[in-house]
């Protein structure tokens, strides 16, 4: 294992409730660390580009009026194997079959609203990092 970097957003339902403080320190305590992060709302454009991949899914235009409805906080995470355990802490897609302790598990509304996002390998997340940091905004 080796430290790396992943992408992390934590989505419009986790701030409305005002858990950006709660998330972040189930981080910590799993020995990811916040190394950029900041808070912005999503152009349709942005997300659109963002989750260009699901573009042909049916919740396509649901996912992105979401990810647009409120404020989100875009980070940068750094740990061992950060792109894996950020995956494991967040747990399943789907809150109903996510694990007891995940992120979505505790806090997820539904399978849309997850609270969290994450990228699926060290390849996505460097192209995610890149998308809306620059390399001088993240201090390791
Ligand atoms: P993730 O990697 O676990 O976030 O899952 P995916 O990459 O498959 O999906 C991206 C995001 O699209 C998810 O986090 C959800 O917010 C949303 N999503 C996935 N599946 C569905 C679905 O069946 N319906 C709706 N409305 N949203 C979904």
């Amino acid at each position: 294992m080796a430290t790396e970097r992943t992408f992390s957003i934590l989505k419009p339902d986790a701030t409305r409730r005002n858990l950006t403080g709660t998330i972040n320190a189930v981080f910590e305590e799993n020995g990811l660390r916040i190394v950029a992060q900041k808070r912005i709302h999503m152009s349709r454009a942005q997300a659109e580009t963002f989750y260009g991949v699901h573009r042909e899914r049916g919740f396509f235009n649901d996912l992105v009026g979401f990810m647009t409805s409120g404020p989100v906080v875009v980070q940068v995470l750094e740990g061992e194997d950060a792109v894996a355990k950020h995956r494991e802490i967040m747990g399943a897609t789907n809150p109903a079959n996510a694990a007891e302790g995940t992120i979505r598990k505790m806090f997820a509304e539904s399978i849309e609203a997850n609270s969290v996002h994450g990228s699926d390998s060290a390849e996505n997340a460097a192209t995610e990092i890149a998308y809306f940091f620059a390399g001088t905004d993240i201090v390791g």
